[in-house]
């Protein structure tokens, strides 16, 4: 059964770990993710954006893949499903849907309309029991041109966000979506402490979890950080083990064309990839 996000979140918040947001695209992604968050005894976060939910054929189809699979493979670690950078109207879809948890991105609206839609969605989730992520400011990436220094969010902000009753928190700190560029400055640590000191038990969110040094993710995970959203990563994996599958020919032989096989290198690396960051954000074993 999905569970919402905020009792695995405020364990962690208290616990001083994360918990991992990885992303799914498909019936692979999410048999390799849950099969090693119960391999790890941890509790894990599925993120779906609205561009892999359209993908997967809507929403009601995800919901109904991931409570099939969570009973069919026998998972008994707690697992969320949760839209990732949502918009309101798909936040509300969502919720129709099953989602057992939602992020409504209102970073690129005034603070003040941020507000009022986060509020009206804090009224929602609330009286459903499904944990809402909401996000102050915009965090930078490859998609909108920004590179280098990465967004960083106003800690007041912050705190009005957070004072609103969210579950869960993401504020740019010099974080990136996808790839980081060389001249990346690393995350803003400055910020974050004055984001934790203003927003005070709000588990906060690390999104552009790909990619940083893992020195950074512990510090951030020590200055309040409870949830890392990890999609790049994976998807890189993914692709770098299929490809070594198809240049050596591996396709070509036997039945190596079967779709069970191609994919296998590309499953084993996401879980591997998963195995690592569920050890970096220190969250096994906390199921
Ligand atoms: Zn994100």
């Amino acid at each position: 059964m999905l569970v919402s996000a905020k009792e695995m979140l405020q364990k962690a918040k208290a616990g001083h770990y994360a918990v991992g947001q990885f992303n799914i695209n498909n019936l692979e992604w999410t048999k390799a993710i849950l099969l090693t968050a119960q391999e790890m005894n941890s509790p894990v976060i599925l993120g779906v954006s609205e561009g892999a939910g359209k993908y997967m054929c809507g929403y009601t189809t995800v919901v109904g893949m991931v409570n099939a699979m969570i009973y069919e493979l026998g998972i008994t670690v707690p697992v969320a499903l949760h839209l990732d950078h949502g918009s309101y109207e798909a936040a509300l879809k969502c919720i129709d849907a099953g989602f057992s948890s939602v992020m409504f991105d209102g970073s690129h609206y005034p603070i003040e309309e941020n507000i009022a839609k986060t509020r009206e969605l804090v009224a929602l989730t609330d009286r459903l029991g499904v944990s809402l992520e909401a996000e102050v400011g915009a965090i930078g990436g490859e998609e909108d041109g920004v590179v280098g220094g990465g967004e960083v969010a106003d800690p007041d902000e912050c705190k009005r966000i957070a004072d609103l009753g969210v579950t869960m928190l993401a504020a740019g700190i010099g974080n990136i979506h996808g790839k980081y560029p060389a001249n990346w400055k690393g995350l803003s640590f400055d910020t974050l402490a004055a984001i934790q000191e203003r927003t005070g038990e709000m588990p906060l969110v690390l999104h552009g979890g790909s990619g940083i040094p893992e020195e950074m993710v512990r510090k951030a995970i020590t200055l309040g950080v409870s949830k890392v959203n990890v999609n790049t990563e994976c998807q890189l994996a993914f692709a770098a083990a299929t490809r070594e599958y198809i240049e050596a020919g591996k396709d070509l032989e036997g039945k190596g064309f079967d779709p069970r096989k191609l994919l296998a290198p590309g499953v084993e690396v996401i879980k591997q990839t998963v195995r690592d960051k569920i050890t970096l954000f220190g969250s096994a074993d906390k199921a």
